[in-house]
């Protein structure tokens, strides 16, 4: 289910400033270009999504790349680890994941790196991927999990909630020696920095210990924290991207019970009384409708109050 939680900007980013960079030089130091601090999500509606998302892999291939089929094989086959992990932290939940895509670029590996210095994956990426796939990482219901050939250390993701881009190299899986010599060049730095930068894209900020929002390594031995000061696992359970386990591979469980004869149904099904969309604050706290239900989200817990956004939103963590 969609809250308008995604649609706070602020909340979702992964923040290593150069004040900060103290607790981050041990994730992303000796990256060629990495790329995990400061990036930016746009801020989403989730009213124009469905509620259901999709999370869509994607071999990035550009100008003057050829990984071949083996390659990508391998990648699909590691990104199963992706999905077995989190399938183990999210209980009764898992991530919705479209098949492994290819896409070709319209550059060369060197200008998505950021090597020439003008607009690289994190820019490029969105609009290339819109032309191939028919819709962008930020389209709501959207997430693009971006494995780029040639992008070696390249690494970052960002999320709003109903939407996200997560993007890594691919050579430290496979080949590590286009990149040897870097501490996170191996498959296994591969799979912890897929999870961790995916996380990113969930909207997971960094955390601690044994967060892998923490650190990228030891991916089989770390998880998500399901802890009031990082609420990981409900964050990330909360998103459209995910959806409940069920015994017969995806039909919906068993339907409620119909009501009593003698009791008609409801004309009226809102439980909100007065509140719509739009919503009302009651000081920082949001309260709205959404889907018949009435939802409340503390923008003053993410350090944001409450207000009016414009005549679409209504009011909204500000
Ligand atoms: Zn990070």
């Amino acid at each position: 289910m969609a809250t308008r939680r995604g649609a706070i900007e602020g909340w979702v980013l992964a923040l290593c400033t150069t004040a900060t960079m103290a607790g981050c030089d041990e994730l992303d130091a000796g990256r060629p270009v990495l790329d995990d601090d400061g990036l930016r999500a746009p801020a989403g509606d989730p009213r124009q999504g469905s509620g259901e998302g999709v999370i869509t892999p994607v071999v990035f291939v550009p100008t003057d790349e050829d990984p071949g089929a083996e390659r990508i094989a391998a990648v699909d086959a590691a990104l199963a680890d992706v999905w077995s992990w989190y399938d183990v932290q999210l209980g009764d939940r898992h991530l919705v994941v479209a098949p492994l895509q290819v896409v070709h670029g319209q550059r060369d590996a060197a200008t998505y790196r950021g090597d020439r210095g003008g607009p690289d994956i994190w820019a490029l990426g969105p609009d290339e991927l819109r032309a191939a796939l028919g819709a962008s990482p930020w389209d709501n219901g959207h997430l693009v999990l971006l494995v780029g050939a040639g992008l070696s250390g390249w690494a970052g993701g960002a999320g709003n909630g109903v939407a996200g881009f997560s993007v890594l190299g691919m050579e430290s899986l496979t080949d590590p020696a286009r990149c040897e010599g870097n501490w996170w060049c191996t498959p296994e730095f591969w799979r912890g920095t897929a999870i961790h930068e995916l996380g990113h894209g969930l909207t997971l900020p960094h955390s601690v210990d044994p967060s892998i929002m923490a650190f990228h390594g030891d991916w089989s031995h770390r998880a998500l924290l399901d802890e009031p000061d990082y609420p990981e696992v409900a964050t990330v359970r909360a998103l459209p991207f995910t959806a409940p386990d069920t015994d017969d591979g995806g039909a919906m469980p068993t339907e409620p019970d119909p009501p009593p004869p003698d009791e008609p149904p409801s004309q009226e099904p809102s439980g909100c009384g007065e509140v719509d969309y739009a919503g009302r604050c009651d000081d920082a706290t949001l309260v709205w409708c959404e889907d018949e239900v009435l939802r409340s989200y503390d923008c003053g817990a993410v350090g944001m109050t409450c207000g009016w956004q414009d005549d679409v939103v209504g009011n909204n963590c500000l």
